[in-house]
């Protein structure tokens, strides 16, 4: 991908092992979050005639796919990652030039997405089934997982790499075949994504990639009869949609939603190592980690000095292109993007909440033509706010005081979301109260927020998820029915 005006590069759809154009032509460009007056490149505006070309493939692939063994499969999956380790430093750079995020986060998206294949290409050889002691002689009585068949999988733009694989890697190693339709602001990624497994020899049909708008393609995918589950990551608003969708054909989903992610700092927290874990979590991918620290709920004693330090790393955040090294807080993904959070910075002025740093969109060298916000921190929030409530998916954080346990644990289950949580404390009574009565998919104590395992699920609770969630043993088990079987063999 360029840079370069001129040179612009026009990228196509992978649908049945070819590389190939939207069907009428039309195409879509992308920005660079850094520099909106630049196009990074052309992207397929995928037709409905393009869905089903795509659906057709993965339909036609799937019998013989299905019919490999799980080790057969896992040979090709395994080349493909052999590839995502050697290509490690071209697809971080497509990542940052996409999504804006620093090359050494996108560097950190490829490990993690590494690992997470590593363990569900393993989990997919493991005996899936279980055999039950009959209650009649002679009857083998068991259970198995079998694949459901085409699977469509969509995926958002703050981790359009690791999202894809940690969905893929499971429905293709379980024997399904897939449809990846990746987000508008990130294409080139799942392009490059798919291309791995182009590269390694998958059979042509198992795994392809249609770019284009969730509304016309994505929304047409979802409605083709022939999709039998559908994984999606992104806004709660979009995943309810969709769910209403599935619901009418009975089809799964699996919905990875948004988040407003509580930290808790109690007063016999370590204060350095608290601060140091909320300004990461708050600002690091410009606060666009879906488990991200929004609200950080700090114990009136300690109030004053942990907001301080906070406050102090925001002020060492060096805004930039993600692809100069210096950078540690890249732009936020796109124009409009940076509008909504720009509105909710607003928003919290007009209610009254007071701005402690940030506010603004950031101007200077370099930044002008780009979509960065300064590292925004405000104080006096109240729970009724709308950057209390409202998943902003920026570099704003909100603070809000406590007089105790019982009130931080209140105000932190006090949204609609429920996906990542963590507290500060040396209180082990404490931190574990706070495991069971919080809200949340994923808890973390004296742990960064966005801190994460391949082997354990990840997934939200309330409005930040439903269905199995992604991750660990139930990877597989969302890709997968049941199969029970009876079997006389003596009489
Ligand atoms: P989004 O607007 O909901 O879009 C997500 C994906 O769905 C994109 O590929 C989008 O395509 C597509 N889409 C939109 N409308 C659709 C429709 N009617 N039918 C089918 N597909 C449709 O979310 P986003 O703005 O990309 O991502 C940010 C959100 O994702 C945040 O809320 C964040 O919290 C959440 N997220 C959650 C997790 C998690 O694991 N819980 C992880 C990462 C992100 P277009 O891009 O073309 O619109
Ligand atoms: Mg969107």
């Amino acid at each position: 991908m360029s840079t370069n005006p001129g040179t612009v590069e026009t990228h196509q759809n992978y649908i049945a092992g070819k590389w190939q154009a939207a069907s009428d032509g039309s195409l879509d460009e992308h920005h660079d979050p850094a520099r909106l007056s630049e196009v990074t490149g052309r992207y397929p505006r995928s037709t409905n005639e393009d869905v089903r070309a795509a659906v057709d493939a993965a339909e036609a692939a799937y019998p013989a796919w299905r019919d490999l063994t799980a080790h057969a499969r896992g040979e090709y999956l395994k080349r493909a990652l052999a590839l995502m380790s050697e290509r490690t430093e071209r697809i971080a750079r497509v990542i940052t030039i996409e999504n804006g995020k620093t090359l050494a986060e996108s560097r950190g998206e490829i490990v993690s997405a590494i690992k997470e294949m590593e363990y569900q290409i393993h989990q997919g050889l493991r005996a899936l089934g279980e055999i039950a002691p009959s209650a009649l002689p002679g009857v083998l009585a068991y259970q198995y997982r079998r694949p459901l068949g085409v699977c469509a999988v969509i995926s958002p733009w703050n981790f359009p790499f690791n999202v894809p694989g940690r969905k893929c890697t499971p429905a293709l190693i379980a024997g399904n075949t897939v449809v990846l339709k990746p987000a508008s602001l990130t294409p080139n990624v799942g392009l490059e994504f798919t291309r791995l497994f182009a590269d390694a020899g998958l059979p042509p049909g198992v795994l392809n990639c249609i770019t284009g708008s969730g509304s016309g393609a994505g929304e047409s995918l979802l409605k083709d009869p022939r999709i039998q589950a559908i994984s999606f990551t992104g806004s709660t608003s979009v995943g309810i949609h969709i769910n209403q969708l599935a619901a009418g054909r009975l089809v799964r989903t699996q919905l990875e939603l948004g988040g407003k992610n509580p930290m808790v700092v109690l007063e016999d927290a370590d204060l350095d190592e608290a601060a140091g874990a909320c300004a990461t979590a708050a600002f690091a991918c410009a606060g666009q980690w879906c488990t991200s620290t929004s609200r950080v709920i700090v114990a009136k004693k300690i109030a004053g000095e942990f907001v301080e330090a906070v406050l102090a790393r925001a002020r060492t955040l060096k805004l930039g292109s993600g692809l100069d090294p210096a950078t540690t807080l890249g732009p936020v993904c796109g124009a409009q993007q940076m509008k909504n959070i720009l509105g909710f910075i607003e928003e919290g002025r007009r209610e009254g909440a007071k701005l402690l740093t940030g506010g603004r969109r950031a101007a200077g060298e370099g930044l002008d033509d780009g979509c960065f916000i300064e590292p925004t921190v405000f104080g006096e929030v109240n729970p009724g706010m709308t950057i209390a409530q409202e998943e902003i998916f920026g570099p704003v954080l909100s603070v809000f005081t406590a007089d105790g346990f019982d009130e931080a644990v209140t105000i932190a289950n006090g949204v609609r979301f429920g996906l990542a949580s963590s507290i500060y404390t040396k209180d082990l009574e404490r931190a574990m109260r706070f495991v069971e009565k919080t809200e949340a998919g994923l808890t973390h104590v004296n742990m960064v927020s966005a801190y994460k395992e391949p082997q354990l699920s990840f997934g939200g609770i309330k409005e930040s998820g439903s269905g199995i969630p992604e991750g660990g043993r139930t990877g597989i088990e969302f890709f997968t029915e049941h199969k029970v079987a009876y079997l006389k063999y003596r009489s």
